[in-house]
């Protein structure tokens, strides 16, 4: 008798086993996109508890890191209140924009959400952001 399978490996096994290895490969890939979907949620999360000054500090601190930031045009009259010279602080206008607050939110409540279409979700604010060349101070008027 001549069995067709003489001469032929078995196709099941190295086919189960490779299949295998797929599988894990899938598995470990999952587990590091898991990884990666977890870690990118925690940063969210960090990213959404901090505070609005506390986010254009840090913008700020890495712009700074970068040296692309300025501080805009030079204000030869302003006077350094930390350092008292005169002609080195540099002025420039930035908006901050603020969150809903908690005075904000709880007034909506009260009101049933007039308040809020009144006066919005998220307010921006203009402040004056200064920086001194001499001493390095940066300061919010
Ligand atoms: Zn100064």
């Amino acid at each position: 008798m001549c069995s067709p399978n003489i001469g032929k490996p078995q196709s099941n096994q190295p086919t189960l086993s490779l299949k295998g290895i797929v599988v894990m490969e899938v598995f470990f890939l999952v587990l590091i996109m898991t990884g990666l979907i977890v870690a990118l949620i925690l940063v969210c999360i960090r990213e959404i508890k901090l505070t609005p000054e506390q986010r254009a500090r840090r913008t700020l601190r890495r712009l700074k890191a970068r040296g692309s930031h300025n501080y805009g045009s030079n204000s030869p009259a302003m006077i350094c209140p930390h350092c008292q010279t005169k002609g080195t602080v540099r002025t420039e206008w930035i908006t901050q924009k603020k969150g809903i607050s908690g005075g904000k939110a709880t007034s909506a409540i009260l009101t049933g959400g007039l308040s809020l279409l009144a006066t919005g979700l998220s307010r921006k604010e203009d402040h004056i952001e200064a920086h001194c060349n001499n001493c390095g101070m940066t300061w919010v008027i």
